[in-house]
């Protein structure tokens, strides 16, 4: 068991996972398992919807390319600026930067970091480490990587809270967070708990 970050009545009551592609059933589990009522949003209207969303893992350009079709992109620009929380994880980290050197097409473009896509190379295509990740406690949390982006720049309101080798895999700008890892992989929801207490803070 690892120690609560927040309990129950300091998380969102319902959350949103873009549910275009990619592993956003993990997500909804995880989500489920804390009790948070948990949205499967395909349509612009469901972000009215909810308190937070989250980006899953998966192909950042079909993901892109699907939200703009779907009209997503640009209402989800807007309910980041009224402050509901954004959570991207991997290929959702990439869909949230602003910064994504060589990207086919855009992206919503939320946070102030520049993200290298597959930056561990395909020596290394996936892989696992503990990290030390203070803003969830003492003790490591366990990171699944998958073809993982890296955060090569953060701008100047964005917090570091993750390293693994040197490279940030993990930071924060206000109620916006990116993880290059997948969080609904494993069964620690520290990360999850930790997003869900952003619009009460
Ligand atoms: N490499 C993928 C991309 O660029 C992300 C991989 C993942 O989400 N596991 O979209």
């Amino acid at each position: 068991m690892h120690p609560a970050v927040g309990d129950r009545r300091t998380l969102t009551a319902r959350a949103g996972v873009l549910g275009l592609q990619g592993d956003f059933a993990e997500h909804l589990a995880t989500l489920e398992r804390l009790g948070v009522e948990a949205v499967d949003v395909r349509r612009p209207d469901q972000l009215d919807e909810i308190d937070a969303l989250i980006i899953p893992g998966g192909e950042s350009t079909t993901i892109g390319k699907l939200a703009q079709q779907y009209g997503i992109v640009e209402k989800l620009r807007d309910r980041a600026a009224e402050g509901m929380p954004v959570w991207g994880t991997c290929a959702g980290a990439i869909f949230i930067a602003k910064d994504v050197p060589g990207h086919p097409h855009p992206l919503a473009s939320l946070m102030d970091i520049t993200v290298e896509r597959n930056a561990f190379g395909r020596q290394v295509d996936s892989f696992e480490a503990d990290l030390d990740v203070p803003v969830l406690g003492a003790d490591p949390f366990h990171a699944v990587f998958i073809r993982a982006p890296v955060i090569t720049r953060v701008g100047p309101g964005v917090e570091v809270l993750a390293r693994t080798g040197g490279s940030v895999v993990a930071a924060r700008q206000g109620r916006l967070l990116a993880t290059s890892f997948h969080p609904e992989l494993t069964h620690d929801e520290r990360f999850h708990r930790f997003f869900l207490s952003l619009g009460k803070s």
